[in-house]
C-alpha cells in the first residue's frame, strides 16, 4: 500500500501496511539509520525485524491493535480548534491534535502498546527497556500490565531519585525498576544495562525503545505505530475544515511524536516543521537543538545528525523539557531534512514556557512542557503569518510538570506580562 492508497482507504488504521516508504532493507533512510550493534545483539535484532515484517502486517495483528486503540487508549483522540489563542494573534487558526488525551497522557503509549502486542505475538514473556525521565517507562509498564507481560525497566540511580513519582507509577503497574549504579547513573548507563540484559535474555523477551532512535528496526517500528496520530489528524482536519492545514508542526526529542504526525502529510501540499529545544541559549550544554548544532555521526547504534565530541561521546544537552534533551534526532528526520521536505526550527525555554501558560489560561489545556515547544512555534507562526492555519501535535499533558513549573514560574503571570501583554 502506498501513502496515496492509504489516504484513499477507509481503514486509516491499516497504515502499518505501507511498503513504499523508507527505510531500505538494511534500515537506511538515505545516508542515515542502519544498525551499528555488537555481534552478540545481531541475532536478537534479526529476530525482531523478521517478526515485525511478518506479524505486524497481518490482518489479525492490525485488527487487534485497532480495537485496543479504540477501547483502551481512547483513540481516535480529538482535534481541537484553539479559537481564543488564534484570536489573540490575528486570524491564523491554530489546531491541536490532542495526544494529551491518549491514555496515560501522551503519545508514547501508541508505540508501547504496539511493541508489547508484538512481544505477545512473538510468544515473549517479558519486555525490557531503559528510561530517563520515566515517561517511556510508565507507558511501557502500562502496556505490560495490559498484556500480562513481565516488564524490567533499567533506570539510573540519579534519575530514580529525580523522577520519584514515575518510579512509583511503574511499580504500581507491576514493573520491576532496576537501578543502574555505575558511571553517571543516568540514561546512558541505563541504555547500556538494558542492552546488556537484552543480549542475555533475548530468547524470552524483547527490547522496547522509547522513540524513533536506536538501531534498525526500531526507528521503523516506532514510526509505524505512531503514524496513527497523523493519519487521524489528516482525516479530522479535512472533515472539520474541508481543507488541509498550511503548516503542521511538532516538537522533537528523539522524534517519535513528530514523525508520527508528519508521515501521512508528506505527500500533501503542506509545510512541515520540526521544533527543537534551544533551551537557555546557543552554548554547548545549554540546548538540545541537534539539527542546528549537530553533524553526521553514529550514536546509540545508528547514524544520524547527532551531537558528539571528538571521541564519539554524546555531548551534554539540556532542555527545560525532560523528554527533549536527546543529543540527536531519529534517522528519518535527518533524511527528510536533507531532502528538503521537512524544515527544523527551534524555540527557547522561555518561549515554550510562555506558550505553556498561554495555552493553559486561554484554552483550558495544560500542555506537557515538551509539547509547549510546538505550541510556541505555532504562536510565532500565527503572529508572523496572520492568516491560514497551523496544526500542532500536542504530544502530552502537563500534569507531570506542574510542581516544577510552579516552583520556577509561579502562576505564570510575570512571564506573560513580560512576553505577551
Ligand atoms: C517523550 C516525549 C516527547 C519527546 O519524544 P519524541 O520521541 O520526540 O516524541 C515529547 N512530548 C512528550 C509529552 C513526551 O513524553
Amino acid at each position: 500500500m502506498t501513502i496515496k492508497d492509504f489516504h484513499n482507504s477507509e481503514n486509516y488504521m491499516d497504515f502499518v501496511n505501507h511498503e513504499k516508504l523508507m527505510p531500505d532493507k538494511n534500515g537506511y533512510y538515505g545516508n542515515y539509520g542502519g544498525a551499528y550493534i555488537p555481534d552478540k545483539l545481531k541475532p536478537a535484532f534479526a529476530e525482531i525485524t523478521e517478526a515485525y515484517q511478518k506479524i505486524a502486517h497481518s490482518a489479525e495483528f492490525i485488527s487487534e491493535l485497532r480495537r485496543i486503540r479504540r477501547e483502551f487508549q481512547g483513540r481516535p483522540t480529538p482535534l481541537t480548534h484553539c479559537k481564543n489563542l488564534s484570536n489573540k494573534f490575528g486570524s491564523c487558526q491554530i489546531y491541536l491534535k490532542r495526544e494529551d488525551l491518549n491514555h496515560t497522557g501522551a503519545h508514547k503509549l501508541n508505540h508501547c502498546m504496539g511493541e508489547a502486542l508484538l512481544a505477545k505475538y512473538m510468544g515473549k514473556k517479558k519486555i525490557i527497556a531503559e528510561t530517563g525521565a520515566g515517561s517511556h517507562g510508565v507507558a511501557l509498564a502500562t502496556a505490560a500490565a495490559f498484556f500480562g507481560l513481565e516488564c524490567d525497566v533499567y533506570m539510573g540511580e540519579v534519575d530514580i531519585e529525580k523522577q520519584h513519582p514515575n518510579v512509583i507509577r511503574m511499580e504500581m503497574l507491576g514493573t520491576k525498576v532496576i537501578p543502574v549504579t555505575h558511571g553517571q547513573k543516568t540514561l546512558k548507563e541505563a541504555v547500556d544495562a538494558a542492552f546488556d540484559a537484552y543480549s542475555k535474555e533475548y530468547k524470552d523477551c524483547i527490547y522496547c525503545i522509547g522513540s524513533v532512535v536506536g538501531p534498525h528496526p526500531f526507528p521503523l517500528i516506532v514510526r509505524d505505530f505512531q503514524a496513527v496520530v497523523g493519519a487521524e489528524a489528516l482525516e479530522q482536519f479535512k472533515s472539520t475544515t474541508g481543507l488541509l492545514p498550511d503548516t503542521v508542526c511538532a516538537c522533537i526529542g528523539g522524534g517519535s511524536n513528530s514523525i508520527g504526525m508528519f508521515i501521512p502529510f508528506l505527500d500533501q501540499p503542506v509545510n512541515i516543521v520540526g521544533v527543537e529545544p534551544m533551551g537557555r541559549g546557543k552554548a554547548v550544554g545549554d540546548n538540545a537543538a541537534s539539527m542546528e548544532f549537530g553533524s553526521e555521526g553514529i550514536l546509540h547504534g545508528f547514524k544520524s545528525i547527532v551531537q558528539i565530541d571528538d571521541k564519539g561521546e554524546a555531548q551534554p544537552v539540556y532542555s527545560i523539557a525532560p523528554g527533549l534533551d536527546y543529543p540527536g534526532v531519529g534517522p528519518e528526520h535527518a533524511y527528510l531534512r536533507d531532502k528538503g521536505r521537512v524544515t527544523y526550527d527551534y524555540v527557547t525555554d522561555e518561549e515554550a514556557m510562555t506558550a505553556f501558560f498561554l495555552l493553559s489560561k486561554l484554552e483550558g489545556i495544560i500542555p506537557a512542557v515538551e509539547s509547549a515547544h510546538a505550541v510556541a512555534y505555532a504562536i510565532k507562526y500565527a503572529k508572523q503569518e496572520k492568516t491560514g492555519s497551523i496544526l500542532v501535535n500536542l504530544s502530552g499533558r502537563g500534569d507531570k510538570d506542574i510542581d516544577f513549573v510552579n516552583r520556577e514560574y509561579g502562576n505564570g503571570d510575570k512571564l506573560l506580562e513580560k512576553n505577551v501583554l
